[in-house]
């Protein structure tokens, strides 16, 4: 969506609130392919848009470019990475130009629906998201894993008790650190300023998912290690904004189509070494 549209259409969203039914613009009608969601009441303005999304040819599209290797900065300077190869492809499937913003991760959940359309990021599908937003189909398995210095005395997951612990702000490894007794959380913008202050001696462990984990391993082989002790397994899928059926549909039938035709493969194959 084109900001002047986005703009345009939160502040017909605030108009219309409280006029107690769900705001539709002609045009919005128009483009409607699918019935509206029942109790139109209950559905809030930013969320009038079925199908529309899609409709002026652009689909602007949050991420926060530093988790690799599923979003970071390329050599050009612009996002790149598994996520953004994924969206892309999406939108080559569906005839629309992807715009991708670099944003916060902890931002862009809220950003749905005003500054972005949807949101891909290695993000894991949880309750407390799926209360503000809807997800697609789960691309792709994740697990928390911790990093730690090469020479530590952390061997096993109860060892993070008692331990100061880095992780990215608003991440599910963030929320993981206060199940540990006495663990001190430390919240970082990026991850990679946790693993920093892990090789300075900040930090005991940075917990990061698997692969960006695999990824700082490798970059700073000899200064620290991974672990994997087994935490619940995770999914990743788009963020998508809540109760846009015809979106959701659309975005789940590139996605399967990408499945069968190889493309999703290849992707992995590209970009996940491990
Ligand atoms: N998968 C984690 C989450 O959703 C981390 C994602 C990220 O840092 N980009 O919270």
């Amino acid at each position: 969506m084109k900001k002047a549209a986005a703009l345009l259409m939160l502040s017909m969203a605030i108009a219309f609130a409280g006029c107690g039914g769900a705001p539709q613009s002609d045009e919005a009608k128009d483009n409607t392919s699918v019935s509206e969601p029942d109790g139109g009441a209950a559905v809030s303005g930013t969320e009038a848009s079925d199908g529309d999304l899609l409709a002026d040819g652009v689909l602007t599209v949050g991420t926060n470019a530093e988790f690799p290797p599923f979003e970071y900065v390329g050599d050009d300077g612009e996002p790149d990475g598994f996520d953004i190869a994924l969206i892309k492809a999406i939108g080559d499937k569906l005839g629309v130009e992807v715009e991708v913003e670099n944003m916060e991760f902890d931002s862009l959940v809220a950003s749905i629906g005003s500054k972005i359309d949807v949101a891909i990021a290695g993000m894991t599908v949880t309750e407390e998201r799926q209360g503000m937003v809807d997800f697609s189909d789960s691309y792709y398995k994740a697990v928390q894993y911790v990093l730690v210095p090469a020479e530590t005395d952390i061997a096993s997951a109860e060892d993070l008790a008692g331990k100061t612990i880095g992780a990215q702000l608003g991440t599910t490894g963030d929320y993981m650190i206060e199940d540990f007794e006495g663990a001190t959380a430390k919240q970082y913008n990026k991850a990679v300023d946790a693993v920093n202050d892990l090789i300075s001696g900040r930090l005991d462990a940075v917990i990061v998912d698997k692969n960006p984990a695999l990824v700082f391993a490798d970059k700073f082989s000899g200064e620290i290690q991974y672990m994997d002790f087994s935490f619940e397994p995770e999914d990743y899928a788009i963020a998508l904004p809540k109760g846009d059926a015809a979106l959701a549909d659309a975005v789940n039938g590139a996605l399967a189509e990408l499945k069968s035709d190889g493309t999703f493969d290849e992707l992995v194959s590209q970009y996940i070494e491990n």
